[in-house]
């Protein structure tokens, strides 16, 4: 890292305790140096010191009252990263270890991410540290009102468009969306992930699991591989990791262990999907009252461990930092052959190297995972024109999408490191390309 060691030198000096921002960096610059080489242009106008300064960064304070009458107060965050390309757009997380450094990592991702999707899209991150579970829905609808009096301020459909991440689905955008429209008397495309039948795009709950599966098949495929058959796991059980195992199973995998925050189940016939969708996104429960129904299936608490079950496809879908070192080692060991991230930033910098030392099939999450917020971007579309895309043209459209991403990242990767399969520096040098022109071109 030659000519990008002052910038990340400059990243850890400014940015002190946000080591998941700092991870995320690292590996983004690690890549980026063959192509900063051939534009000694884009180094004279400081584009990698502007690319990792968020351009804006909110942190409020979010007061709400409890069901005991009591006031709680939350931190509200959104960091506008870069909008180079178009509106700011990015998932807004509710979870209690949301900080600023996981904000501006996520943020910071988003911006290849989107960047790679081919839609016109800048990117942004926004959150709090207020914990969902065991909220009643009052709670959840107070806190989400008041979360939005504050963010309303700034966003916008041409401005910034947030939309859900982990602790934020549907239930959560009507609140903050029925919020902006009350406090703004606007129906616009502010915020993607709308219920149908207020601007919500069918496919997109399913399209960043679906999505991930549309790109491992064409990273698989460039390997002579398929999922047909292939023993698959999958951390995590919200909207990710559902839609990754039903589109898994349709393509002939077997799925055999899921997990949520506690631990995880395995089973050996196959993963009852009904019943997870029953249990996690009906009832809330959790995902250890899956074994009261097939007994013959067995939970394990903790749930990192998930990674000693033996299988050909991982699919990591719950939270960053999920698999370490160790965890890559012991998948390796086990025989995995593919692995693709559905979660952001799922793998630590170390586990990733595993990967590539062991040479398997690896596709990092910011192409793998993009057919999230490509669905956001194709509901934008729609809210501007006013129109509804049925079904099979939204799937028809992420499908497209993803071959292109997986198409963009592999033949950068080909040119700049001569292996196709270097999907990590492919994605990042394809997101970063078509940023760093914008940028360039806008002075
Ligand atoms: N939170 C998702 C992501 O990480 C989706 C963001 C969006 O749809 O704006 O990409």
């Amino acid at each position: 890292m030659k000519l990008l060691k002052p910038v990340m030198d400059s990243v850890l000096a400014r940015n002190p305790n946000q080591p998941e921002f700092h991870q995320a960096v690292q590996e983004v610059l690690e890549t980026l140096e063959p192509v900063l080489e051939r534009h000694p242009e884009w180094v004279k106008a400081g584009i990698m010191d502007r690319l990792v300064e968020p351009e804006r960064q909110i942190m409020f304070r979010v007061p709400w009252v409890d069901d005991n009458g009591n006031v709680q107060v939350n931190r509200g965050f959104r960091v506008q990263f870069n909008s180079a390309i178009g509106p700011y757009k990015g998932g807004i997380r509710f979870h209690p270890s949301v900080n600023l450094s996981i904000i501006k990592f996520l943020g910071f991702e988003q911006i290849f991410k989107n960047s790679l999707t081919t839609l016109p899209i800048g990117g942004g991150k926004g959150g709090s540290d207020f914990d969902p579970k065991g909220k009643s829905d009052r709670e959840i609808m107070a806190f989400c009102q008041s979360f939005m009096t504050e963010l309303s301020k700034h966003i916008g459909a041409d401005t910034d468009v947030p939309a859900g991440d982990i602790g934020v689905g549907g239930r959560e955008i009507g609140f903050m969306y029925g919020q902006y429209k009350r406090l703004r008397n606007e129906f616009t495309g502010v915020l993607t992930g709308k219920g149908l039948g207020w601007g919500g795009s069918l496919a997109r709950t399913e399209a960043t699991g679906f999505g991930l599966c549309y790109f491992m098949r064409e990273a698989l495929a460039a390997n002579g591989k398929s999922f047909k058959g292939a023993t698959t796991v999958i951390s995590g059980s919200g909207n990710v990791a559902i839609y990754a195992a039903e589109k898994a199973t349709e393509f002939g995998a077997k799925v055999v262990a899921m997990s949520d925050s506690n631990g995880y189940i395995y089973d050996a016939n196959g993963i009852d999907l009904k019943l997870i969708h029953e249990l996690k996104e009906v009832k809330r429960a959790r995902i250890k009252e899956y074994v009261t129904v097939h007994p013959e299936a067995k939970y394990v608490e903790g749930c990192r461990n998930i990674w000693d079950v033996k299988c050909d496809i991982a699919l990591p879908c719950a939270t960053q930092n999920e698999i370490d070192e160790e965890s890559a080692k012991k998948l390796i060991a086990n025989g995995t052959w593919a692995v693709g991230e559905g979660a952001n930033m799922p793998s630590t910098n170390q586990a990733i190297a595993v990967y590539q030392n062991a040479k398997i099939i690896f596709g990092p999450a910011k192409a793998a995972n993009a057919g999230g917020v490509a669905t956001s971007a194709l509901e934008m579309s729609q809210n501007s024109q006013r129109l509804e895309w049925t079904f099979e043209e939204v799937d028809a459209k992420l499908q497209q999408i993803m071959k292109s991403i997986y198409n963009a990242a592999a033949s950068a990767a080909e040119e700049y490191t001569g292996d196709k399969n270097n999907l990590v520096a492919g994605a990042n040098i394809a997101g970063f390309v078509k940023v760093a022109k914008a940028m360039y071109a806008q002075g």
